[in-house]
């Protein structure tokens, strides 16, 4: 098995990711929470690396913003995703600095309870959210879809045009289009 990492306490065995439940209180509410570590073959150490660390902290503040009631990251991204937003453009919809919602969305940091309540108001109604848009100037930026009724009446608007034989212009007939093609000794479309 060449292709596990060495250990980093021994440096001769080779590791491999584990995880353990591992008890968790928070404000008084208790949970056990799937821990990563690896684990070495030959010294029998086990540690967290750099990834298992980020991942470790990642799993503790989900856990605490469920306790803190907050939205959790994915609810976040779910909401972004909603309104269609980058990360940058919620930024500049609703704060906390040009990196703050991959953060929130990764469950790096928690969110303020302000920023949250703001989330929660506009995951429940449009009209906020939009509001919120004009409120700081990025209309542009952000746009508003057409409304289903406008792009309803556009598709309605296409009316269905039929060649005459012999058309001057043969878009209109594929037939007649695809015979011009192979009278010109042109390569068909489906080779
Ligand atoms: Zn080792």
């Amino acid at each position: 098995m060449e292709n596990k990492a060495l250990c980093a306490i021994c440096g001769e065995g080779h590791v491999t990711a584990q995880t353990r439940e591992v008890e968790t209180e928070y404000k008084g509410t208790k949970a056990l929470l799937p821990m990563h570590y690896q684990l070495c073959d030959t010294c029998t150490s086990d540690y967290a690396g750099m990834a298992e660390s980020k991942l470790n902290k990642r799993i503790v503040m989900a856990f605490r913003k469920q306790v803190d009631g907050l939205l959790t990251g994915a609810e976040i991204t779910a909401l972004r995703k909603q309104y269609q937003l980058t990360q940058a453009q919620a930024a500049k919809l609703f704060g906390g600095g040009p990196v703050a919602f991959s953060k929130y969305e990764n469950d790096d940091v928690a969110q303020s309870e302000a920023m949250d309540t703001l989330l929660r108001l506009v995951r429940r109604s449009p009209a906020a959210f939009w509001a919120l848009v004009e409120e700081k100037g990025l209309q542009t930026e952000i746009a508003k879809p057409q409304s289903p009724l406008r792009s309803m009446s556009k598709v309605v608007s296409i009316t269905a045009v039929r060649a005459e034989v012999g058309s001057p212009d043969p878009s209109y007939n594929p037939r007649e289009f695809r015979r011009r093609s192979f009278s010109h000794g042109a390569v068909p479309c489906l080779q």
